[in-house]
């Protein structure tokens, strides 16, 4: 019992313990982990801010070169005279001094004038194309994003529509897609016309760089935005330019290591940013890893989506900080939960340190050790209940003593009592028949002695005193209950009556005022009336001589004890007995009455009858005062 109270306190302090850090750790590693998933996510999407200027500004390089170049006056001559053969060398300089991958004219109707990388290639009519025909109506630079056909990139270089060709490599969550690879080419791509001084147009310089496998904008966002940031053995940051759903130009790698050209995007991405054309930012699996992305559309000139612009960062190092902030968690949960249980074994013990105590103790008094008391010096309710504990033990001790002390008095009364009264009724015994004697003779020589003679006096005293003897004698015999029983039902009300009836008419109760206190219809009790009425008699009598003759004498019947027994209570307002005689009561011959007056024998003979009967007699007094005799007879019928 002790032990299992100790297990479930400290059982509830883990469990208490044990929620709180579950709570604490998981809302920890939610809230840290979604922090810093979405601080991952706000980094990507700045990162793709900065990767769409970075296009830009290739863009606008593109742009600006063309224009500066545009207003070169040998260009203008040569446009001019028709002239190309210089022309060629100048252009094919600038191209790759400035690294475009076309640098070509037009005449004013955008008819080719001449390619500069390849010159045998004009005449063909451009002014459909949507940057150079914007340029020629709106006399301005015009720069954008363009996809090019085989064809068209053929007539610029058979170099370029190669570069240009990719062969589509299966990727498993891309869009299905029929062809097997892909032959035009996405370029960004810059047109400005060429004035003569007076404001009349020559033609249009255009220029451009393809997209497709060339890596000067990728690698520029990844060095500017990730400084070349290394994780685990991967690069940190990767950059792509899709091609429609095709990736044409990246730093994502594949497994062998090389450039993941002809992969493509997954489907979700193809219909949330190519066919929506809204921006996705959120976590993919790129080639071979999962990325926090960030995706959006690039668009050509007259606003439709061509391709995708994309940075990503390795998703790796956001889950491995995750894993740890749950391992920090984790591991002061546990802590907490080891400390906790040795707190907890450390507060039960001393929680149930008392409780022991008090245990010990109670099992000492159920041994029967009053003498064991709790020591608890605590003011709690332990300190409370240890307090009580011991006023128990200490009542207990007391009403034990107290228990003991009274049985053995009664033990040696009634040994005493026992004893006196066999001896008394041995003496009795003996003096019967030699007083018989004596009364038959000297009453024989009283009738033998004539009337008037002088001895005759002396004779009638030897009479007289030799009948007290006998009748003390009847009474020793009564007393040792020689004499025999008859029990019958009888009406207690009915003995007190009689009883009183015949001493009432004594002169020493002319003073006395008897009240009768009686029950109405007393359940009839089995007794030897006489006998009883013999008690009545003693007690009243002795009443009345403790009044001498003038007071009160109350008689009172009562049911007590769940009616198992009748009290008969006798009070009178009479001397009242010394505390010192009361033990000596019932004894027989104790009386403080002068000699001849009383013999001792009335509450003996008394005591007897009602102990033979089953009951019990008791005396209070107060002295100078008051006196109560009370007898208790059962009512059941008992062994008698
Ligand atoms: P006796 O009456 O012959 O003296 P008892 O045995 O009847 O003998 O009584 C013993 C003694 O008890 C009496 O002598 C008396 O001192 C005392 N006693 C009995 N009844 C009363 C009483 N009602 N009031 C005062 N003393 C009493
Ligand atoms: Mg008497």
């Amino acid at each position: 019992m002790k032990r299992s109270l100790k297990i479930k306190l400290i059982a509830s302090f883990i469990v208490v313990i044990t929620i709180g850090g579950a709570i604490s750790t998981w809302m920890g590693v939610r809230y840290i982990g979604n922090g810093i998933v979405r601080q991952a996510q706000d980094k990507v999407r700045t990162d793709l801010n900065s990767a769409r200027v970075i296009y830009l500004e290739n863009l606008n390089r593109v742009k600006d070169v063309v224009r500066l170049t545009s207003d070169r006056s040998f260009i203008k001559q040569s446009l001019r005279s028709g002239e190309r053969s210089s022309l060629v060398q100048e252009l094919e300089r600038i191209r790759i001094e400035e690294s475009l991958d076309i640098l070509s004219l037009t005449n004013p109707s955008g008819r080719v004038f001449l390619r500069s990388r390849n010159p045998s290639m004009a005449g063909d009519d451009l002014k459909d194309d949507d940057i150079i025909g914007q340029a020629l109506r709106s006399g301005e630079a015009v720069a954008a994003t363009q996809l090019l056909s085989r064809e068209q990139l053929q007539k610029e270089s058979e170099q370029l529509a190669a570069r240009a060709r990719i062969t589509l490599i299966p990727t498993p969550k891309a869009k299905q897609r029929m062809e097997g690879e892909e032959t035009s080419g996405m370029v960004i791509k810059a047109a400005t016309p060429v004035m003569d001084g007076n404001g009349g147009l020559l033609g249009i310089l255009y220029g451009g760089i393809l997209l497709n496998r060339e890596y000067r904008i990728v690698d520029k966002v990844k060095e500017t935005v990730y400084q070349g940031e290394v994780y685990k053995g991967k690069d940190m940051g990767t950059a792509t330019i899709f091609q429609g759903d095709l990736r044409i130009s990246t730093n994502v790698l594949r497994e062998d290591g090389e450039r993941a050209i002809g992969t493509r995007v997954s489907e979700e991405v193809y219909e949330q940013v190519l066919v929506k054309g809204l921006p996705w930012i959120e976590r993919a699996f790129v080639v071979n890893d999962w990325y926090i992305t960030a995706y959006e559309p690039i668009r050509d000139s007259m606003d439709n989506t061509i391709g995708i612009l994309y940075v990503g960062m390795l998703e790796q190092k956001f889950t491995d900080m995750r894993r740890d902030t749950l391992l920090v968690f984790l591991s002061i949960a546990t802590g907490s939960i080891l400390a906790a249980f040795i707190i907890s074994y450390f507060l039960a013990n001393s929680i149930l340190k008392p409780v022991k105590e008090l245990v010990f103790a109670s099992e000492r008094l159920a041994q029967g050790d009053l003498t064991h008391r709790v020591q608890l010096s605590s003011t709690d309710e332990m300190g409370e209940l240890a307090h009580t504990f011991n006023s128990m033990a200490d009542s207990l001790r007391e009403r034990d003593e107290r228990l003991r002390e009274y049985t053995q008095k009664k033990i040696m009364e009634s040994e005493r009592l026992a004893t006196i009264g066999q001896l008394a009724a041995g003496v009795a015994h003996e003096l019967n028949n030699p007083l018989g004697g004596v009364l038959i003779y000297s009453h024989l020589l009283l009738e033998n002695l004539p009337e008037g003679d002088e001895k005759r006096e002396n004779l009638e005293k030897i009479v007289t005193q030799a009948t007290r003897c006998k009748e003390i004698v009847k009474g020793l015999l009564d007393f040792s209950r020689q004499t025999e029983t008859k029990v019958e039902p009888v009406d207690i009300n009915h003995l007190l009556k009689s009883a009183l009836g015949l001493v009432e008419n004594h002169a020493l109760f002319q003073n006395i005022r008897i009240a009768k206190e009686l029950i109405p219809d007393p359940p009839l009790i089995h007794v030897d009336g006489f006998q009883i009425q013999q008690v009545f008699i003693n007690i009243i009598m002795n009443a009345a001589e403790a009044m001498e003759g003038e007071g009160d004498l109350t008689i009172q019947t009562r049911l007590a004890k769940e009616n198992e027994h009748i009290e008969i209570a006798f009070r009178d307002t009479g001397c009242g007995i010394p505390e010192e005689d009361i033990e000596r009561l019932f004894e027989p011959f104790f009386t403080t009455k002068e000699v001849g007056h009383g013999t001792g024998l009335g509450l003996a003979i008394s005591f007897g009858i009602i102990q033979k009967h089953g009951g019990t007699i008791a005396v209070e007094s107060k002295q100078g005062e008051t006196t109560t005799f009370t007898i208790r007879l059962p009512l059941k019928e008992e062994n008698t």
